[in-house]
C-alpha cells in the first residue's frame, strides 16, 4: 500500500515493470556543511522508500564543484546517516564521473545540441530575457560542431581563463521555461578538486551532471526537493539527448521540510559557527543531525517525526513542537528517572539524628514499572527544589510551607516547623520535622497529605552543570525570523549520587524538570554536565 504520492510512481512503475522489479534511490549531499534536519527528512524518505520495495539507496557525495567543497564533512555526513539508522548501499562520487560527464557533453557537440559560448556571465544574463519576455540568442550558437568541438576540447586542455568561455546546451531561448533557455552545462574554474586535482579545469554545472550521476548509477526515482520542479524538463532533456539510457531515471520533487524557529541552510548555520553564536556544528541548539544527537534527541523520534510530517507537494511549516513531541514520546517509557534539585534549598530535619542515613527504594520510571527501583539516601540534611518551598502561599500551593505536611517521595512526611533567612531576605534553611510512622512502603495510612516533592540527601548529593536552552531564532511581531540571544541558561544544580556514574549520551528524566542527556563532549565524573533534551510538557496541539 502506497503511503504517498512518491510510493504511489514507484508502485505504478513496479506494475508497468519500467524498471523491471528495481528501486533505487540516492541521497546526494553536497559535502559543504553538516547535515541538518531537513536533509534528515530526505535521508529516511530515500532510504525507507528503497527499503519498502526491497530496493536500494546510494549515498553519493555531489561533489561537482571543486572550490566549495571540503572532505572534512565527508566523515561528519557518514556518522549521521547511520545515526539516523541507515545504510548505504554504495559509497559514490559524482566526480568520479568526470569523463562520462565530458564524453555526454562532446555527444551533445557532435548532435548540434551544444555550442561553446563567449560570452560573460553578465552577458548570459542580460540575453535571457524575463519570466514575460524571450530570451534573445547568443551570436555564438551558430558555431560549426567543428569549431565547438576544437573550442571545448581547448577549454578543457586550459586554454582559457575562468569565466572565458562555457559550454551551453542549444535548446530553446524562446522556452517560457527559463531553465530550458540554452543553461550553461560547463564552466571554466582552475581550481584544484579533492577527488581530482588538477586533472580537470572545466566543471559541470549542476543540471547537466546531476541526471547523468542518477542514470550511471542506474537510479530509477531521484526524489529532490520542489525548487528543482521546474528543471525537471532540462533534466530529461539532458537525459534524452545524451541517448545512452534506455531507460532513464525520472525525477520526484517533495516539499522540503521548514521548521518555526529554526533556519536550515548550511550557509546560514556555517555562518553561525563561523561568528562563535554557537560553540560548534554540533552545539546542542543547532538543528544539525550531529546538533540533536548532542542534544540528546533520538534517532527514533527523528525517524518518528519524518514519517508523522509525511511526504507533500506544497511547501508548508511545520511546527517544531511536533518535533519535540516525537522526542518526548520516545523517551518517555525509555529512560530513568533521576532526583535534581534546582534551585537548591537546604531542608534540615530537626528530630533526625546527625550522622544517621538510609536508603530509600524510588521507581525509576513511573510510567514502566519493569524498569524497577534504585535506592536513594536519606538523612538529617537535603535540598529540595527552589519552588517547593513559599513562605507565604497563594491557596492551592500544596508544597511547603510553614505549618504544612508534605511528602518527600520515597521516605517520610514531613512538616515544615520554621525558617532561617539570608541577609539578603533569601531563604537560608528551612526546618521540618520527619514522621518515621510514615516511611515509604510501610503502608501508612493515618492521614494524608495532598504535596509530594523530591529531594536529594545533602550528605551524597552532586553538584551538576545543567544547561537549559531555547530557540536560537525566534518570530519577531513583523513575523520575521531573528536571532534570540537568550538561548542558553546555565546552572548549577544538586544531583542524586549516581548521577556522576553517568556515561557521556546517557540520558533522563530529571524528575518533574525535563529529560536531559550527559554532554557527550564536556560530561565527565568529576564534572558532570548534562543538556536539557526537552521539557516535560508538549505544547504540541494535533490539527483539529
Ligand atoms: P542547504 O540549502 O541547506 O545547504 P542543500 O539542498 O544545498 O541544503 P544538499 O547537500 O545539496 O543541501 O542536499 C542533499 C539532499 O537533501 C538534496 O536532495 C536536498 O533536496 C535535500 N534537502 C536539503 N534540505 C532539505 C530540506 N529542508 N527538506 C528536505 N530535503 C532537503
Ligand atoms: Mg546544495
Amino acid at each position: 500500500m502506497a503511503d504517498n504520492f512518491i510510493q504511489e510512481i514507484i508502485e505504478k512503475d513496479l506494475q508497468t515493470k519500467k524498471y523491471g522489479e528495481k528501486v533505487h534511490t540516492r541521497f546526494p549531499p553536497e559535502p559543504n556543511g553538516y547535515l541538518h534536519i531537513g536533509h534528515a527528512k530526505s535521508i529516511c524518505l530515500n532510504f525507507s522508500t528503497a527499503a519498502k520495495y526491497g530496493g536500494k539507496c546510494n549515498l553519493r557525495y555531489d561533489d561537482t564543484n571543486p572550490v566549495k567543497e571540503d572532505v572534512e564533512y565527508v566523515d561528519a555526513i557518514e556518522e549521521d546517516v547511520r545515526w539516523l539508522g541507515f545504510e548505504w548501499d554504495q559509497r559514490l562520487w559524482a566526480s568520479d564521473y568526470f569523463e562520462q560527464m565530458y564524453e555526454a557533453a562532446v555527444e551533445l557537440i557532435k548532435k548540434g545540441k551544444a555550442f561553446v559560448c563567449d560570452l560573460s556571465g553578465e552577458e548570459i544574463r542580460a540575453y535571457r530575457g524575463t519570466l514575460t519576455e524571450p530570451g534573445k540568442e547568443s551570436p555564438y550558437r551558430n558555431r560549426s560542431i567543428e569549431e565547438n568541438l576544437r573550442l571545448f576540447e581547448e577549454m578543457k586542455a586550459g586554454r582559457y581563463g575562468d569565466g572565458e568561455k562555457v559550454l551551453r546546451a542549444k535548446i530553446d531561448m524562446a522556452s517560457p521555461n527559463i531553465n530550458m533557455r540554452d543553461p550553461v552545462i560547463y564552466r571554466i574554474a582552475h581550481a584544484s578538486h579533492h577527488n581530482t586535482g588538477d586533472k580537470w579545469c572545466i566543471y559541470p554545472m549542476y543540471d547537466f551532471a546531476h541526471p547523468i550521476e542518477d542514470a550511471i548509477e542506474g537510479i530509477t526515482h531521484s526524489i529532490c526537493t520542489l525548487e528543482f520542479e521546474d528543471h525537471r524538463p532540462l533534466y530529461d532533456w539532458v537525459l534524452r539527448e545524451v541517448g545512452w539510457w534506455p531507460q532513464p531515471p525520472q525525477q520526484i520533487e517533495f516539499a522540503r521540510l521548514n521548521l518555526t524557529n529554526t533556519v536550515m541552510s548550511k550557509r546560514y548555520l556555517k555562518a553561525l559557527v563561523e561568528e562563535g553564536a554557537v560553540e560548534d556544528w554540533d552545539d546542542p541548539r543547532m538543528p544539525t543531525i550531529a546538533g540533536i544527537r548532542r542534544r540528546g534527541y533520538t534517532p527514533e523520534a527523528v525517524r518518528n517525526f519524518c514519517e508523522a510530517i509525511g511526504v507533500a507537494k506544497a511547501n508548508s511549516t511545520v511546527d517544531i513542537s511536533l518535533l519535540e513531541h516525537c522526542v518526548r514520546e520516545d523517551l518517555k517509557e525509555k529512560v530513568e528517572s533521576r532526583n535534581v534539585i534546582f534551585d537548591p534549598i537546604k531542608v534540615i530535619i530537626t528530630n533526625y539524628p546527625p550522622g544517621q542515613s538510609e536508603l530509600c527504594e524510588i521507581e525509576n520510571n513511573a510510567q514502566a514499572p519493569e524498569m524497577g527501583t534504585r535506592q536513594v539516601s536519606f538523612s538529617r540534611e537535603l535540598w529540595i527544589d527552589g519552588a517547593d518551598f513559599m513562605e507565604e502561599p497563594p491557596k492551592k500551593y500544596f508544597r511547603l510551607f510553614p505549618g504544612n505536611e508534605v511528602r518527600l517521595k520515597g521516605a517520610y512526611f514531613v512538616t515544615c516547623t520554621d525558617f532561617v533567612k539570608n541577609e539578603d531576605g533569601s531563604i537560608k534553611e528551612i526546618h521540618c520535622t520527619y514522621d518515621p510512622e510514615t516511611r515509604s512502603g510501610n503502608g501508612f495510612e493515618g492521614r494524608k497529605v495532598k504535596g509530594t516533592i523530591h529531594f536529594v540527601d545533602a550528605a551524597t548529593a552532586v553538584p551538576v552543570t545543567v544547561r537549559q536552552f531555547d530557540y536560537l531564532f525566534v518570530e519577531n511581531e513583523q513575523g520575521e525570523m531573528v536571532a534570540n540571544p537568550d538561548n542558553i541558561k546555565v546552572s548549577t544544580a544538586y544531583a542524586e549520587a549516581s548521577l556522576a556514574a553517568a556515561e557521556k549520551g546517557e540520558r533522563f528524566q530529571f524528575f518533574r524538570h525535563g529529560y536531559y542527556v550527559a554532554d557527550s563532549k564536556l560530561h565527565t565524573s568529576e564534572k558532570p554536565v548534562f543538556n536539557e533534551i526537552v521539557g516535560l510538557k508538549s505544547s504540541w496541539k494535533p490539527a483539529k
